[in-house]
């Protein structure tokens, strides 16, 4: 079975208002994916994400051209030298080639990988707290109003991206909204440094619904969230932007964190991501995976909580939420998912089990303008 054909979909879609967090305000959300199509007709999809030229170019100048022709089979082989090339790219790679495999053995991608310990992840509302508006903390305290009405029990915020006082106060109205219902994860984006972060001290442990605080300092200080994760009492998080799996052991051995956050998007493939989830297990840390951009890359997220062992037998399912991006972005919806009371149940077809929305794909066609 050989590669016979790749389709790339680059999509854009331009926010008519803008939001964003620690790092800035965001004007657009893009979503890049491509359709591998084999000389038996078998087709995987998968997905990365970087600037939209740079990915149009790389694959159609270099990587379509390399890989026509190429066994499936030689995935490991064909993935080594894509990541040399390109780390992004090789996300999609890897997940369209998995793809195939599933269907040509005619199983599910989670059967090929050694089975589903459950059939239903639970996915957290997560959202770009600031907007323009001089009344932000009101949009915010809206957005979240709807989350909940919509049955999400687990919500993210951000912090870091205004002065502690006022993220303060903005938490305070967001707790009194949730009235200890709901857990909430709060994400400072890397904002502080110790001293800073110890200014939440007092607040955080008073709240009894803290899932997780994320990324308070910078991911290189490794020894400062040792530091800080002795003097709080509550979870911290992090290594959204981590690419191996390897580069996670200075933290789960330096006992930095509490759970890892690795995105199968920003990995370099697949394999990488899910050896994020092992080691995390075998260092008895917990894991959940950043999937902020993209319906498939979160889908295979959600796959592979779902084919991890439990962290704990304390709840049903032991398993931790993967993030459902609940910003106003219409790629969210580029597969037939939608969490109900905060959980997302899998699809167990062939492959993946679900094809992206074929109209949203034509729709949404970047044109090549600049963005
Ligand atoms: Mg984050």
């Amino acid at each position: 079975m050989y590669i016979k054909k790749i389709d790339t979909f680059p999509l854009l879609y331009r926010l008519p208002r803008r939001y964003g967090d620690a790092n800035g305000m965001k004007s657009y959300r893009t979503c890049f994916l491509i359709r591998i199509t084999t000389d038996s007709g078998i087709e995987g999809w998968g997905e990365c994400v970087d600037w939209l030229p740079t990915l149009q170019k790389g694959f159609h100048e270099r990587i379509i051209p390399f890989l026509l022709g190429k066994p499936i089979a030689d995935r490991a082989k064909i993935l080594q030298t894509i990541i040399q090339w390109n780390a992004r790219s090789a996300a999609a790679l890897s997940m369209a080639l998995t793809e195939i495999m599933a269907k040509k053995s005619g199983i599910s991608v989670c059967d090929m990988w050694g089975g589903r310990f459950r059939d239903k992840v639970p996915v957290y509302a997560s959202f770009q707290s600031y907007s323009e508006d001089l009344n932000w903390q009101k949009n915010s305290l809206a957005l979240i109003g709807q989350a909940i009405h919509a049955g999400f029990d687990k919500i993210k915020i951000k912090i870091g991206g205004k002065t502690i006082a006022e993220d303060q106060q903005h938490i305070n109205s967001v707790q009194a909204l949730l009235e200890s219902k709901i857990d909430l994860a709060l994400d400072a984006n890397q904002s502080y440094d110790l001293a800073a972060a110890l200014r939440w001290k007092s607040l955080l442990e008073a709240w009894p619904n803290l899932l997780w605080l994320e990324e308070p300092l910078k991911v290189d200080y490794i020894g400062e969230y040792a530091r800080l994760r002795s003097r709080l009492n509550i979870p911290l998080a992090g290594g959204e932007n981590i690419e191996k799996a390897a580069k996670f052991i200075p933290f789960l051995t330096g006992h930095a964190l509490d759970f890892i956050t690795p995105d199968p998007m920003h990995a370099a493939g697949l394999d990488g991501f899910r050896e994020a989830g092992r080691l995390a297990r075998c260092f008895g840390i917990r894991i959940t995976p950043h999937t902020y951009d993209g319906a498939l890359a979160r889908l295979y997220a959600l796959f592979a909580q779902a084919c991890l062992e439990p962290w704990s037998k304390m709840e049903a399912d032991g398993i931790e939420p993967v993030e459902w991006d609940v910003m106003d972005n219409p790629f969210t919806k580029l597969l037939p998912l939608s969490p109900a009371a905060g959980t997302i149940y899998l699809p167990s077809g062939n492959g993946i089990g679900v094809e992206p929305d074929a109209d949203m794909l034509a729709y949404y066609q970047w044109d090549g303008s600049s963005y």
